[in-house]
């Protein structure tokens, strides 16, 4: 039996409705930006399998790092221990992160940093005897798939089920352009209608919507009226972290800072799972007192692995370099160039780009939905080039690791101008 056959006798794979998807493909082994499945056909992995891997697949300095973390001390319970690797990553990150940030609490991945940010902020004002219950959060947000972080977000394809058993939610538009005053005007409704607890936003590209993106400016704005009126804001820069956008965090461009932020996916360097929540010492105040009820009683097993804060560590130092930096630009470079192309072509609605970020709108007959059939027809057109890409409705989008070369990435383009006119 290959491996598929077997896959398919045991597994239940991410997002997949079994009766109709296709077999998955058996990835074998991977390097750099490139992967190869069991019969060696090669694919450039453009997207950076799911937004987590930066600096490249099988990065040997990553890997000599959890090595030595593994052979000296890989795991430890949190609760009433530490070790140096949680402290040194504290350290690293109060270096890189908005000056306000003072505390950081670690989970597994995007979804439990969410979590906890969330909950954080319905129990800072619990714990101030002045209850509030209500999040705000974007339309067609995503910021994970727990129950908080599901409550949060607004792609109805993941939550229609659970629908009525959320926290209370109020939704306001993404101040996307020529939407600012109206995104601005329903926070402020927002607030006045409701008992809200905090804001909770993914900073200047929504991931999961289809890379969709809006100014720092606007940002600045909504956290600046969250503070007038004593709303926690959240920033979730699960995906947008560690250079995605051009800087080390989206929060890098906005004036105001966030009261706390969710960080996982390229935190480990796309190795181990990791995630972190940080916090305002304020916020960390409001849970500080003799009365044990007020600790947040939150935590999961592998809180601070070793492991994978030595994976973090390392990734933070790759991302540090300049080598990693000039990556970065060349690409974003390299995406302007493709987009000042592309915007013009007569089946392109829009194109975008942010840092590494690339998004471009394809022209459709119908209403595109998020699993829809353009999607599986540009899907499947792509796969069969060995360039891995998962639209979003009509949207493609590329987040390559940093390391991809230009041919890599010229191979991308001229795939995806292919695919435009296939379609
Ligand atoms: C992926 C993502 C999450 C959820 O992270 P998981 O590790 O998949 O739980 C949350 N927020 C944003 C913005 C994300 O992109």
């Amino acid at each position: 039996m290959s491996l598929t056959e077997k896959d398919s006798q045991y597994l239940w794979h991410p997002y997949t409705q079994h009766k109709t998807s296709q077999t998955p493909i058996a990835i074998t082994r991977a390097e750099g930006a490139l992967l190869w499945d069991e019969n060696n056909k090669q694919y450039i992995d453009a997207i950076a399998s799911w937004w987590v891997n930066p600096f490249g697949h099988s990065n040997k300095f990553i890997a000599d790092a959890i090595y030595k973390q593994l052979t000296t001390l890989e795991h430890v319970l949190f609760g009433g221990f530490t070790h140096e690797p949680a402290v040194k990553i504290a350290e690293r990150l109060m270096e890189i992160l908005p000056k306000n940030q003072q505390k950081i609490f670690f989970s597994d991945n995007g979804s439990t940093a969410v979590e906890v940010a969330i909950k954080a902020a319905l129990q800072y004002f619990f714990n101030k005897n002045k209850k509030r219950t209500t999040i705000i959060a974007f339309e067609n947000a995503f910021h994970g798939d727990t129950f908080a972080a599901m409550a949060a977000s607004g792609i109805s394809f993941y939550t229609q089920a659970f629908q009525g058993m959320f926290i209370d939610v109020v939704r306001i538009p993404v101040p996307v352009k020529g939407q600012e005053q109206t995104s601005f005007d329903a926070l402020e409704n927002a607030i006045k209608n409701n008992n809200c607890a905090g804001f909770i936003f993914e900073p200047l590209v929504q991931g999961a919507a289809g890379m969709v993106m809006y100014e720092p400016e606007a940002l600045s704005k909504l956290i600046g009226i969250c503070k007038e009126n004593k709303v926690l804001t959240i920033a979730d820069e699960v995906m947008t972290g560690f250079g995605k956008t051009g800087k080390t965090f989206a929060m890098d461009y906005v004036s105001e800072e966030p009261d706390m932020i969710c960080l996982s996916k390229a935190l480990t360097g796309g190795t181990i799972p990791m995630a972190i929540t940080t916090f305002t010492q304020d916020i960390f105040d409001a849970f500080y007192d003799d009365d044990i009820n007020k600790a947040l009683f939150h935590g999961h097993t592998f809180t601070a692995n070793p492991t994978g804060c030595a994976a973090a560590l390392a990734s933070i130092d790759l991302l540090q370099t300049k080598e990693m930096q000039q990556n970065i630009e060349r690409i974003n470079a390299s995406h302007l160039n493709f987009q000042k192309k592309i915007e013009k072509h007569p089946k392109v609605i829009t194109a975008r780009t942010l840092g590494v970020i690339f998004a471009v709108e394809i022209k459709s007959d119908s209403e595109e939905s998020y699993y829809g059939s353009m999607r599986n027809k540009l899907y499947n057109f792509f796969i069969e080039k060995g360039v891995v890409l998962r639209p979003v409705g009509n949207i493609v989008y590329i987040l390559p690791p940093y390391i991809m070369t230009d041919e890599q990435l010229q191979k991308v383009y001229t795939t995806i101008e292919e695919a435009i006119e296939m379609v």
